[in-house]
């Protein structure tokens, strides 16, 4: 786990439970596309960062969910780079508690305040096309949750965020999340 892997010139991803995209922006400059679980596994992006002389520009989410976001804030902390996150993604990102109190439909009792729920907050800002990296795309993923997106590098790699999941994880949980099925159906045939 936690192992870095090459799949282009410039683009990179850190082998986690949710995956952590990495892309190379010049010899020193890097962005992320999410962040991990949590703080512990923001500690451990940390490590690779540093063992490669490498500085975090930015992070960028493709959505909200609290595996997705769980290492901004630690992150940020270290670093003090910005974070962006899509539409109402940004308003969850900055505001955690959405996350389990839309899954509750009220105030989220303890058990839903867990960090597989809940991520620390940080200060993201609304995404636009212009905080991108020179070369990158949007791409909007609707569907498993409000205003996913994905994003192509400069290099020509797509990060699909959780539009697939392996057979694995599907045999694991039985049932996917899925926010708007009309608007999944949609993205996948687009996929
Ligand atoms: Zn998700």
């Amino acid at each position: 786990m936690y192992e870095l892997i090459q799949v282009s010139e410039q683009s990179y991803y850190i082998q986690s439970p949710a995956k952590i995209g990495l892309v190379k922006l010049n010899e020193q400059d890097v962005c992320l596309i999410d962040s991990g679980n949590d703080k512990d596994a923001g500690k451990k992006v940390k490590r690779i960062l540093d063992a490669n002389g490498w500085r975090l520009t930015a992070i960028y989410n493709t959505h909200s969910h609290a595996d997705h976001i769980g290492g901004n804030k630690y992150l940020q902390g270290q670093t003090g780079c910005k974070i962006y996150a899509p539409g109402i993604e940004c308003a969850f990102t900055r505001y955690p508690i959405l996350e389990p109190s839309l899954l509750y439909g009220g105030y989220p009792c303890k058990e839903l305040r867990h960090k597989f729920l809940m991520a620390q907050e940080s200060d993201s800002q609304e995404l636009t096309p212009a905080c991108l990296p020179e070369g990158f795309e949007i791409i909007p993923l609707p569907g498993h949750f409000f205003d996913m997106v994905g994003f192509r590098t400069a290099d020509d790699v797509v990060y699909l965020a959780d539009c697939l999941s392996s057979k694995e994880t599907l045999d694991k949980y039985k049932i996917g999340f899925i926010y708007d099925v009309a608007a999944y159906l949609d993205t996948l045939e687009k996929l």
